[in-house]
């Protein structure tokens, strides 16, 4: 190959991101960046165009008879003054507003776990303007002269290159790519590359590496590639906290810290998820990842679409994160490397129970000898709640718990209130089955990950126990209660039940009716 062809190819760019294209073999090039297959005399006819475009720049902002080639000829003073007087200006305006919406972009998280699309980012602009961007600030770079106009040069052709890049992985994040992690590791890469030596952004160059092997880590787990997934998230998260530290006294890149908060905390998620595909019982295989496809689509869908009771608690940060440790804790149970609570029942399927404790005081007694008497009352409530529509829509909130208060009335334990009441709920047979539970294995069952937090099942208490003073005077009337808390997580396993049977027979009338509907269920379990 002559020397000229080999300057020509190693410049050619793709015709539909406008990255630069590696190593064509034959009339089809393959874009490293974006995924686009093109025709190689496409990618040249897309060079000469943006060939063209640069010229033009360049003879709107120099003198006639100059052109950006002879610049280096003129004397330095000479180069300053144009600098100064007319290709400055033009850049440092162009400049301020692709600045402007690198920051915009970058101020949400850029990343996402498998299965899902990131579809909160913002409307994406075209990466081919900015790679053109970049071309105009080098066709005039040489004009440059002071250490102030060369340090704009390169801030902004590399954000130019930083911001093309970002864009090309926001139209990944959003759509469904088999190999959308693998081309999200090159942009990474290759942004954080055209940050690399420009001190104001070198925290932006370490979100950017963090990135790259956060990508990298995904794309290897789908090939079932543990130990480089777990190599590549080990040094994803050194990389984003220097990031995190950097931006938190940087003025400017403050505004991207929640989301490099967020994209911590996704990497940590990851590596919950790895560990948990490492112990597949089934033997590790390029299927593994597949269990967590409905447990992934489920969180993200709570985040996107989460009805007005649970906007705050669904949309938290680390939710992914929190979800996915709990989902490994379960994993390992059930590959007998470690231990969980576990009620000591028959059944097939390990179901997860958050554990409230919710103690009250009611009154009680007639007027002139009334007393206090405090109940430490203790709920179920299932982690897997948010698969039951009544629970998530807050119409039927008691369907996933234990209803104590309403077991209550069922049980006629008070018709009246004569002064000796211990309770005014019914909750003695979970107090008997939690004080029977013992950490142990949950080897060879099926088991449901706990698809909600702790903090969820604080605001599922708490709508209970509003819903049930309001429909219940007597507990309106009598009812004093703490916060409640919740104070462990336990595993119950269930069975199939006849309709009109209890899901967990010793618990009777005060069993939960649901704890999800069972094909979701089915979709999610381990
Ligand atoms: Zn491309």
């Amino acid at each position: 190959m002559r020397a000229s062809q080999l300057i020509e190819t190693k410049a050619l760019r793709c015709s539909s991101c406008g990255a630069p294209l590696r190593d064509p073999t034959g009339d089809l090039v393959s874009c490293d960046h974006c995924g686009t297959v093109q025709k190689l005399v496409d990618a040249r006819a897309f060079l000469d165009q943006i060939m063209l475009q640069v010229n033009a720049f360049v003879r709107q902002a120099l003198p006639l008879g100059l052109d950006a080639s002879s610049s280096t000829t003129i004397d330095p003073v000479a180069r300053h003054n144009l600098w100064v007087s007319s290709v400055g200006p033009r850049l440092s305006t162009e400049y301020g507003e692709y600045r402007f919406r690198i920051y915009n972009l970058l101020s949400h998280t850029m990343t996402t776990l498998p299965f899902t699309l990131a579809m909160d980012l913002p409307p994406g602009g075209d990466p081919k303007e900015a790679f053109l961007f970049q071309a105009k600030v080098q066709s005039v770079a040489s004009l440059a002269v002071d250490e102030a106009s060369r340090a704009t040069v390169a801030e902004s052709a590399g954000l130019a290159v930083a911001y093309a890049y970002a864009l090309n992985n926001a139209a990944l994040l959003k759509g469904t790519k088999p190999e959308r992690y693998h081309l999200m590791g090159q942009n990474f890469a290759d942004a954080a590359l055209a940050l690399h030596g420009i001190p104001r952004f070198s925290s932006l160059e370490a979100r950017f590496l963090g990135l790259s092997r956060l990508s990298d880590a995904i794309d290897q787990l789908s090939q079932a590639d543990v130990p480089e997934a777990r190599a590549a998230l080990e040094e994803a998260l050194p990389h984003l906290s220097r990031a995190k530290e950097g931006m938190t006294k940087d003025f400017d890149l403050a505004v991207m810290l929640q989301a490099v908060d967020e994209e911590i905390s996704l990497t940590r998620a990851a590596g919950s998820m790895t560990e948990a595909v490492a112990l597949d019982p089934r033997g590790l295989s390029a299927g593994s990842l597949g269990a967590f496809q409905g447990i992934l689509q489920l969180l993200v869908q709570h985040r996107s679409q989460a009805p007005p009771l649970w906007q705050r608690t669904f949309r938290a940060g680390d939710r992914q994160e929190k979800v996915l440790a709990m989902t490994l804790d379960a994993r390992r149970a059930q590959a007998n490397s470690s231990t969980v609570k576990v009620a000591p029942l028959p059944g097939p399927m390990a179901v997860p129970f958050w554990v409230v404790e919710a103690p009250y005081s009611f009154q009680t007694g007639a007027a002139w000898r009334k007393h206090a008497v405090e109940v430490p009352e203790r709920l179920l409530i299932a982690a897997s709640f948010p698969l039951d529509a009544g629970a998530m829509s807050g119409q039927d909130v008691a369907a996933v718990l234990t209803d104590v208060f309403s077991a209550r009335q069922r049980s006629g334990l008070m018709q009246r209130l004569g002064g000796k009441e211990t309770s005014i709920s019914e909750g003695g047979p979970v107090q008997g089955l939690l004080r029977a539970s013992t950490p142990r294995p949950l080897a060879g069952m099926r088991v449901v990950p706990p698809l909600s937090t702790p903090e969820d099942a604080l605001v599922l208490a708490q709508t209970y126990i509003d819903t049930s003073r309001r429909t219940d005077p007597t507990l309106e009337k009598q009812l004093k209660l703490s916060s409640p808390r919740i104070v462990d997580l336990v595993y119950v396993p269930v069975g199939p039940v006849p309709p009109g049977y209890p899901l967990i027979p010793p618990l009777g009338p005060l069993s939960p009716r649901s704890v999800g509907d069972p094909s979701a269920l089915a979709r999610v379990a381990l």
